[in-house]
């Protein structure tokens, strides 16, 4: 035969493996899906992971629109604890691509009362009930006005909850389980700690940030000689430097000024100046990139760590800028993250990062 041939019949068979393939597609995904599924039941992101404190990134996004980025959700491994800082939409579903159970956590703690914080919360307690059959509602840790938004979700999730037990049973579905339960904390004076949570050498911390007219606090969690600091959201902050000071890692919020002003602009020049007001507005209560890495800086962390990006970050490189503008004030890594992230800080020591989405 000619080659000329040979590439035809090659040609041919090429066309008819891809014909089979697009026939048969839903029979070949099924296949996968029992391979996956099997994997996703069996395997829990803990049990892969070194004895240590691990940040994992549920939600690094804003209230903008970005389908790459939930709304703000950060949960920290501490042993065999597991808690999770803020629940801004899509953080339930996050965790649960990561491998990590609603059922195990601890607690959740509110940084603030700003919506984009915790309406992901009413999910994140329902997985919490249906994936554990838990006896106890999800405990949410805030400030002021947290018992309130408990007591709100808890009424318009009434319905549902009285449909789940009634069809699953009590044995699956019990219904003291469902839900939230609330615990309000009064924010600390000027820069000082408090204690929240202390047990098995893991320790959480509680001191104020500042995010006006909110009650804003950010967090320092520790164990095992390691230590993350979550700064929730704030203006360039005194308290969340001397409240970081020798972190392993600090999770900084940021603002980019620079692309907020494009999405300003784009408002008013479209004639959406109510729109534009809110990009103004913003700038005056959350952190800079270049802040953020100062902050970083004068508390010595080992390393920084970027997110709740604002403005959106839908075009690939554009959140490479929050990085290069934090270099500018930090000497130490800074990474900017991205859902399904995870930064790891062994007890033997060392940084470690990984992504875990596994769909
Ligand atoms: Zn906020
Ligand atoms: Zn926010």
């Amino acid at each position: 035969m000619k080659r000329g041939a040979y590439l035809l019949l090659a040609a041919v068979l090429l066309v008819a493996v891809a014909a089979g393939a697009y026939v048969y597609r839903g029979e070949l995904a099924t296949r996968l899906l029992e391979r996956a599924a099997a994997q996703g039941m069996g395997e829990a992101l803990a049990d892969d992971l070194p004895d240590g404190l691990h940040a994992i990134f549920c939600g690094t996004g804003s209230p903008l629109p970005d389908r790459t980025r939930a709304g703000p959700c950060l949960a920290v491994i501490a042993g065999d604890q597991l808690f999770v800082f803020d629940a801004g939409e899509g953080a339930a579903e996050t965790l649960a691509l990561m491998g990590v159970s609603a059922g195990d956590i601890e607690a959740v703690f509110l940084s603030h009362l700003h919506s984009d914080h915790f309406d992901g919360l009413a999910p994140l307690a329902l997985q919490h009930w249906a994936t554990a059959s838990s006896r106890e509602p999800l405990l949410v840790i805030g400030p002021q006005g947290a018992s309130r938004i408990a007591a709100g979700l808890n009424e318009a999730y009434a319905i549902d909850t009285a449909y789940r037990t009634a069809h699953h049973g009590a044995q699956i579905m019990p219904p003291e389980g469902a839900g939230l339960i609330a615990r309000e904390l009064a924010v600390p004076a000027g820069s000082e700690a408090i204690v929240l949570h202390e047990r098995d050498g893991v320790r959480v911390l509680a001191f104020a940030v500042a995010h006006p007219p909110t009650d804003a606090i950010g967090f320092r969690v520790e164990y095992g000689g390691r230590s993350v600091v979550i700064s929730g959201d704030t203006v360039r902050s005194q308290s969340l430097a001397l409240n970081a000071r020798g972190a392993d890692l600090l999770v900084h919020e940021a603002l980019s000024p620079r692309l907020n002003a494009i999405m300003q602009n784009a408002a008013n020049e479209s004639g959406r100046e109510n729109v534009g007001v809110i990009f103004n507005d913003i700038l005056d209560y959350h952190t800079s990139p270049e802040d953020a890495g100062a902050v970083a800086q004068e508390a010595n962390v080992g390393a920084l760590a970027l997110t709740h990006l604002l403005p959106q970050t839908p075009i690939p490189g554009l959140a490479s800028t929050f990085a290069r503008d934090a270099r500018t004030t930090f000497e130490g890594p800074v990474w900017v993250m991205r859902d399904g992230d995870v930064i790891s800080l062994p007890r033997t020591g060392g940084v470690e990062r990984s992504h875990r989405l596994r769909f």
